[in-house]
């Protein structure tokens, strides 16, 4: 199958799972297009055929591949971001979603005050708590809302979280719920400047289920780039 076979089979089963009965799904899902370890002229193939939305978990891949790509290209920042990599992603990304400290918050706000700019951000929270090393736990999120007024030129979004590797479909589906209904509490939280309107969850393995939880964006790499060498 060829990458604009796969985009239309993922955006169907999207759709598909927007209809399941017993889903809570978004008003609408946005789909990036995971391209970290591709080519130039694989990720073309998907901006051809009308993605705009392209997620690389590295910061020296955007680099490379931002003047690659038309203007209208939107980078998503989907891995963890060190603090001293701000300085050269913060012109180029639309979205950060791995936000997961104050430190890093302190620094994205200086290098967008220094050029202008608000730079849309998600919170990412480990509620898999696998042994990943990134990510807010749970009861952590609500204080770290409340520190970003400090903080006018990150402009948090949403949250984001990356779901079990785990063969049965409860447990995963269970964690993107806990995504939810964290963002239905943090959105009743006074704080002008925080807006939580995304939840960014669902990937190749799991899509359809973040969907039926209320996913506004899954990140797909392999269902629609097949599997990555590296
Ligand atoms: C690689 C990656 C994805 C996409 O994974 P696939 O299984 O290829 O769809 C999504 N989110 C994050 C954070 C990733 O690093």
């Amino acid at each position: 199958m060829s990458v604009a076979d796969n985009i239309d089979d993922v955006k169907l089963r999207i759709d598909k799972a927007r209809q399941d009965p017993n889903g809570t799904p978004a008003e609408s899902v946005r789909l990036i297009a995971v391209t970290k370890t591709l080519t130039v002229e694989k990720i073309r193939e998907a901006v051809d055929y009308g993605l705009r939305d392209l997620g690389e978990n590295r910061v020296q891949e955007i680099i490379e591949k931002y003047p690659r790509f038309p203007e209208d290209v939107r980078w998503h920042l989907i891995g963890h971001l060190q603090t001293n990599k701000v300085k050269y992603i913060v012109d180029k990304v639309y979205m950060i979603h791995s936000l997961d400290s104050i430190r890093l918050a302190a620094e994205i706000e200086k290098r967008a005050a220094a050029i202008d700019r608000i730079i849309p951000c998600l919170i990412q929270v480990n509620i898999a708590d696998e042994d990943t090393k990134f990510g807010l736990k749970i009861d952590e999120v609500e204080d770290f809302v409340k520190e970003m007024v400090h903080f006018p030129h990150v402009s948090v979004e949403g949250l984001m979280t990356i779901g079990p590797h785990v063969a049965e479909e409860a447990p995963i589906r269970e964690v993107f719920r806990k995504l939810r209904q964290l963002k239905n509490q943090l959105e009743k939280l006074p704080q002008p400047t925080v807006k939580m309107r995304e939840l960014s969850m669902g990937m190749s393995g799991d899509f359809e289920l973040a969907v039926r939880e209320g996913a506004t964006m899954v990140r797909v790499g392999t269902s629609i780039f097949g599997a990555r060498i590296k």
